[in-house]
């Protein structure tokens, strides 16, 4: 490792900002980019009287989302977090089961696994995709997972491992093909957390086509909003057919009768949701183009400053660019850069807490997390707003 001084680099890093960035503070990590046609499409929901969870923009938004992503089937929820508790209730996760999942990751793909009572068991991820490294994961389960007719378990534990969780963090696509591979010698099924990585995609397959389901979120931080709101993807009919029951009530279709056959949820995303979904998904390739010249600008900006780097994804990868990724040396220059920057008003972030320091999933199984550690301590998220691509001067 360089041995640079803590106050140079992070003058280094803020120069370099406040040279490209607009003079605006203070500059959030992320903004939404709501563009005249929200307005009138909200504006159009609104006249029709159809506002909550029947209407025409929720059916249109899920045959869009189906044909952006080229996935058959689309259902959409009132939340990301709503979607993978329904994947993962459909792929038959139950209460004391373990489902594999990478620890640097938001808390919302951990939460959906323990409501229903399974434990969160907790992979490392890959420097190369910031997803699950399947090197790590194939060591992992061959010390720890046994096959017990055709059903995998956690000989440790004595549970059931019944699922893997694959989350694409930041928009980047984790290595699905290895990743796939390894969840069927398992005999695992894979369900996808791509809640940020509407866009990305590797090979040119769209995040969510490898796994039984996924899941998609459009909370106000994502690279597109419906205020909150989130889909659930699959290409199987029945699933999708099963996954619309279980997020409607299970009502059966009737013009009067109040008929429902299972006991199910209410996480049908509103009409009113879906409306600006439909405006925003316009949008959606030109908020492609603008995060990818933001992310260029940042790499480029960077490339001259020792000691920091820019994530920068595989060459088979093409990710939606969700948030730019700096890399520094270790944790005291992460926290003097992200204590010097909200100073100014530029609201950098770093990673999520890595779930198992979390109180609540301290407890839980888990693999070594090396790199969860190394990288946790050595990220900063920077500015990552469509609309700063716009006024962002390519760096000198
Ligand atoms: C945003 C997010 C979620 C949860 O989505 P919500 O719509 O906020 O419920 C889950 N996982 C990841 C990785 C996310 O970034």
């Amino acid at each position: 490792m360089v041995d640079l001084s803590t106050d140079w680099l992070v003058n280094g890093v803020l120069d370099r900002l406040e040279r490209i960035l607009p003079a605006q503070r203070p500059i959030a990590l992320h903004e939404p980019a709501l563009e005249a046609n929200a307005w009138a499409t909200v504006k159009d929901c609104l006249a029709s009287g159809w506002v909550s969870s029947v209407g025409t923009y929720v059916d249109r938004f899920e045959r869009e989302l189906a044909e952006s992503t080229g996935i058959a089937h689309a259902i959409a929820t009132v939340n990301g977090t709503a979607a993978l508790h329904t994947s993962l209730l459909l792929a038959g996760v139950a209460a004391g089961d373990e489902v594999l999942l990478p620890a640097l990751t938001f808390v919302g793909s951990a939460n959906p696994v323990a409501t229903i009572g399974a434990v969160p068991h907790f992979v490392d991820c890959a420097e190369d995709t910031l997803g699950i490294d399947p090197q790590a994961l194939a060591t992992h389960l061959e010390k720890i997972a046994e096959q017990r007719d055709d059903a995998c378990f956690n000989r440790r534990s004595g549970r059931r491992i019944r699922a893997l969780m694959v989350v694409h963090v930041l928009g980047h696509l984790a290595d699905m093909a290895a990743l796939s591979k390894i969840a069927e010698n398992y005999g695992l099924h894979v369900i996808e957390d791509a809640a940020e990585a509407l866009g990305s995609r590797r090979d040119g397959r769209h995040a969510g086509a490898w796994g039984v389901l996924s899941a998609l979120s459009f909370n106000g931080n994502k690279i597109i909003t419906t205020g909150g709101g989130g889909a659930l993807l699959t290409a199987d009919a029945d699933l999708a057919q099963r996954a619309r029951a279980l997020t409607t009530t299970a009502k059966r279709p009737h013009p009067w009768a109040f008929e429902h056959d299972q006991v199910a949820f209410n996480y049908r995303m509103p009409n009113l949701n879906a409306a600006l979904g439909v405006a925003q998904l316009e949008h959606l390739d030109a908020l492609l183009a603008a995060k990818r010249h933001l992310a260029t600008v940042y790499r480029d900006t960077f490339e001259d400053l020792e000691g920091v780097e820019v994530f920068r994804e595989p060459a088979t990868c093409q990710g939606n660019q969700w948030l730019n990724l700096l890399l520094l040396p270790d944790a005291v220059q992460r926290d003097a850069l992200l204590g010097a920057a909200h100073a100014r008003g530029l609201l950098l972030r770093p990673f999520w807490t890595p779930l198992h320091h979390l109180p609540m999933y301290t407890g839980t199984p888990r693999a070594e997390l090396r790199t969860t550690e190394h990288l946790f301590a050595r990220g900063v998220c920077l500015p990552s707003s469509a609309a700063l691509a716009a006024t962002i001067r390519a760096a000198a």
